[in-house]
């Protein structure tokens, strides 16, 4: 039997997940969708070619009787009520990227999971799931490198548009560094600094690009991260982890190597969709299997939580330019 999913926002990453759900991956069904913009919710059911039914807005998604699980990929701020929904209606639900845009917000939710009793909820904290940083993970976790001590981070956009300020480059882009780190090194952060270097030509007005974003650990894990959104040749993803036996390094996406007219070239990828494609692939596959057997795994709302109370601080940081405290509070046996 086929786990019947409705989707709150049918924008560019609602389709695409809707996409894979129906064409890709098994034992999951697009039965309902829903957007503010009805008609690019029809539009995208057409598209799919599924037989799913358009409601009028994310509340009547959720308390439909034929929707087992829901999917937010709406606009964050819209997160927080509709994750709140799904959990009062008792539904499992996916919530892409940021669980809420505050940390009180996701506070919010993770006392109505625990008041509901049962984890409902999985982040879409993507990069868990890629193939790459599980290497990473397994080689740390089996004690291949030794004590992680520093990790060298790097996360480049090609271009970023207008509306892009500042603050953006923690809330919608570290933010996955700032989950993928207290993953991989199973630690929580203890301080963070921003420093600005010399500013691209390439960034607008709005936006301080490249950032280095510099992170401790509770274990004293040092943690440095580029990031750097207009930087014109690729969506590049670079992570080593240095530990006292040896070093991991985040494998370069697969590409074909060319020796051509007195070159020898690898192509760079453009595009995070395609760098993550089989990151996402797995991660709904995991969502899907966590309903149908009713245990959820992967990211949790505390990880949504935790993500957020250290966004919030580099934000601060950001402003200040001094070394703020990251304060995280103590982990609920629920979340264990
Ligand atoms: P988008 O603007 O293409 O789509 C968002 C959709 O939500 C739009 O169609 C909009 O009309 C709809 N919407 C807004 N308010 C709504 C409401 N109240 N009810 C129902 N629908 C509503 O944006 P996107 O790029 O698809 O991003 C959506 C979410 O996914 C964001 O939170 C973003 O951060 C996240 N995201 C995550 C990743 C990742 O790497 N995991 C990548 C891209 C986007």
């Amino acid at each position: 039997m086929s786990v019947k999913i409705g989707i709150i926002g049918t924008g560019m990453i609602g389709e695409e997940h809707a996409r894979r759900i129906t064409q890709q991956l098994t034992g999951g069904e697009i039965v309902a969708v829903t957007d503010v913009n009805l008609d690019q919710a029809r539009a995208v059911v057409d598209r799919l070619g599924v037989e799913a039914q358009v409601y009028e807005d994310g509340q009547a998604l959720i308390s439909a009787d034929n929707v087992d699980a829901v999917m937010v990929t709406s606009w964050g701020p819209t997160h927080e009520e509709y994750v709140l929904a799904a959990i009062n209606a008792g539904k499992p639900v996916f919530c892409e990227k940021p669980l809420a845009t505050t940390a009180e917000g996701c506070r919010h939710i993770i006392d109505a999971e625990i008041q509901a009793g049962k984890r409902l909820v999985q982040v879409g904290f993507m990069r868990r799931y890629d193939s790459g940083y599980q290497m990473m993970k397994a080689a740390i976790d089996g004690n291949r490198l030794g004590e992680p001590l520093i990790v060298h981070a790097a996360h480049r956009n090609p271009e970023v548009p207008e509306r892009y300020v500042t603050p953006m480059a923690i809330h919608d882009t570290l933010i996955h560094e700032l989950d993928t780190f207290r993953w991989l090194l199973d630690d929580d952060y203890k301080s963070a600094q921003v420093l600005f270097p010399r500013k691209t030509r390439h960034a607008h007005s709005k936006v301080e690009d490249p950032q280095i974003v510099l992170l401790e650990t509770v274990k004293g894990v040092r943690i440095d991260v580029e990031v750097f959104v207009n930087c014109k040749y690729g969506y590049d993803i670079q992570c080593d982890v240095v530990g006292e036996e040896g070093i991991a390094r985040l494998p370069e996406p697969q590409s074909l190597q060319l020796r051509q007219a007195g070159q020898r070239s690898n192509e760079i990828l453009m595009d995070w969709k395609k760098r993550f494609g089989e990151a996402f692939d797995v991660e709904l596959q995991a969502f899907i299997d966590g309903v149908a057997t009713g245990e959820l795994k992967g990211p949790s709302s505390w990880d949504g939580y935790a993500a957020a109370i250290a966004g919030d601080v580099c934000v601060k940081a950001q402003e200040s330019g001094a070394i703020e405290q990251i304060d995280m509070p103590e982990r609920p046996a629920f979340y264990a």
